[in-house]
């Protein structure tokens, strides 16, 4: 387990790929554990590269990259795997649930890495149902659930292995808003039982909702509520509750 006191700690971190474009300058960022946030920003400003920094799917270009404590730059291909497949949930706009194969054993693949029995991953996986509302329909396909249904499963599939961390990306870019609201609403629930849980958006009425923003523009971090002579520099945040949004 780790000292630290945020589950994401970014120092300095560039990203300049192959080519030329530099997508993150210099970015600072500190999360709490059992904050909610949101990063908010246009397209090509750069979250889809800070969502691959941040979930260990990317190394940056300069910069230090701490995940739960461990700086990402020292472990192994094998030892980030499973830092990622441990400590770490993904929700994404297309909800990436396998077609025809029950509810339950899509939750319950969420654990595979983890080298979990089966029972034991069909067990944990009703109960991640459960608490995002679907325990009444563990032996549903996908296709016989409304979208809104859709994206709980895959959110129960992300945190079934209770994730420090939980990234979503654009996790209602494909539900109408009624829907839309309950997957935040379960977002929210998440955050006030433990888990972190980082919403990437290009939204900023979905990110006003959250108790903390950041916005990111042409690789820039500011955050929001920072006066005209915020730096970008970020201080850590403090863990809040939920609430107290605006
Ligand atoms: P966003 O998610 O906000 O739309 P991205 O992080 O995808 O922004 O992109 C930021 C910038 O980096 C853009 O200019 C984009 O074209 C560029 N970019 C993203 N991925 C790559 C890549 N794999 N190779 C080269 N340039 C990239």
């Amino acid at each position: 387990m780790s000292a630290s006191a945020y589950v994401v700690e970014l120092r300095g971190v560039s990203k300049t790929y192959p080519g030329g474009v530099t997508a993150l300058r210099e970015v600072d960022l500190a999360v709490g554990y059992g904050e909610l946030l949101g990063i908010v920003g246009p397209s090509g400003s750069g979250k889809s590269t800070l969502l691959h920094i941040v979930g260990t799917l990317d190394r940056p270009s300069s910069g230090t990259v701490r995940i739960d404590g461990h700086d990402v730059s020292r472990l192994t291909d094998r030892q980030l795997s499973a830092l990622r497949a441990e400590r770490i949930g993904f929700v994404f706009q297309q909800f990436h649930l396998a077609a025809g194969v029950p509810v339950l054993d899509n939750v319950a693949d969420g654990l595979l890495y983890a080298g979990v029995p089966l029972r034991e991953r069909r067990a944990a996986a009703e109960a991640a149902l459960t608490r995002v509302g679907l325990g009444h329909r563990l032996g549903h396909a996908p296709h016989q659930l409304s979208g809104g249904e859709r994206q709980r499963v895959a959110v129960a599939r992300a945190v079934v292995g209770e994730p420090a961390l939980l990234l979503a990306d654009e996790p209602t870019g494909n539900l109408d808003s009624a829907s839309g609201a309950g997957v935040l609403d379960l977002l929210r629930d998440l955050c006030a039982s433990g888990t972190t849980v980082v919403v990437i958006t290009h939204d900023r009425e979905i990110a006003s909702a959250l108790p903390r923003q950041v916005h990111v523009r042409d690789g820039l971090l500011t955050e929001a509520g920072e006066g005209a002579a915020g730096t970008g520099a970020l201080t850590p945040g403090v863990p809040r509750t939920e609430g107290g949004a605006s």
